[in-house]
């Protein structure tokens, strides 16, 4: 099979291939209609797109019959690398998560720990099993750190229902101590990706494309597509990963932590 993926970082790829597979509708004469209107394309709102009931899902259509994968990227602070390209990407585990919990806070009276669990099983049925990715690493490295810094939001969250000791540590800074702080990437296939997130994706596209054809930017660079997966991802699927040097701290006011731990299991030789 012919593989194509759909990277958002490559904007000018992505436009340009928009003839391949929705030459249909975004038409000439739509064309010259944007040029001479100049409506705002936004992406929330198609007021400025003619039969837009029609176009967008012919465009959806288009689009995902056109590309193979969707490129994402998932922020992670893993222990160990080998189990992504032997097993592939499982979603939350949350008994595996619940497992490292444990051991990371063995100093901890047991019936706190376990109150701080059950607290969250709710939340672990409804979480199981998703996986998050957005369509740009240098995204998750400014605006989302707190996944490689201090790993799983479900460890967090979980820590912080530990409370605080009398020794005042903050116990989810102790997650920093665990794990390294990785991106891996992953070329998702797009029957992976539900079907309510290639119609995000697709608007965004279609914004960006009207955009250019009424030539008035409404600004570019805001928020990656976001890919959630709710099934195993093969092992196949994952491309690579590296372990950023400086990632911006939304937790310690924005400031860039600085990751001393650039190699693991797989990349470390
Ligand atoms: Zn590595």
């Amino acid at each position: 099979m012919n593989t194509k993926v759909f990277d958002w970082r490559m904007r000018r790829n992505w436009l340009a291939s928009i003839r391949h597979y929705a030459g249909h509708v975004l038409t000439v004469e739509l064309r010259q209609h944007l040029s001479q209107e100049r409506p705002k394309c936004w992406s929330d709102d198609f007021a400025w797109l003619p039969d837009s009931e029609y176009v967008l899902p012919e465009f959806v259509a288009g689009l995902t019959s056109y590309y193979t994968h969707f490129k994402g990227f998932h922020g992670c602070r893993p222990l160990k690398l080998a189990s992504y390209y032997e097993r592939g990407l499982l979603g939350q585990d949350s008994e595996l998560l619940c497992d490292a919990f444990r051991e990371i806070f063995s100093d901890v009276p047991k019936e706190d720990v376990d109150s701080a669990i059950k607290q969250f099983a709710d939340r672990s049925d409804r979480e199981r099993g998703k996986m998050w990715l957005v369509g740009s690493d240098e995204f998750l490295v400014k605006q989302c750190g707190h996944y490689l810094i201090q790993g799983s939001e479900y460890l967090m969250a979980l820590a912080a229902h530990l409370g605080r000791p009398l020794s005042g540590e903050d116990y989810r800074f102790r997650l920093r101590n665990y794990g390294i702080p990785t991106i891996l990437e992953v070329d998702v296939p797009v029957g992976l990706v539900p079907a309510a997130q290639h119609v995000e994706v697709a608007k965004m596209i279609l914004s960006e494309w009207g955009q250019l054809a009424a030539r008035r930017p409404l600004g570019f660079g805001g928020e990656p597509p976001c890919y959630v997966v709710r099934q195993d991802i093969p092992p196949d699927c994952v491309q690579g990963h590296y372990h950023p040097k400086q990632i911006v701290d939304p937790h310690q006011g924005n400031r860039p932590y600085i990751n001393g731990l650039l190699t693991c299991d797989v990349c470390g030789g």
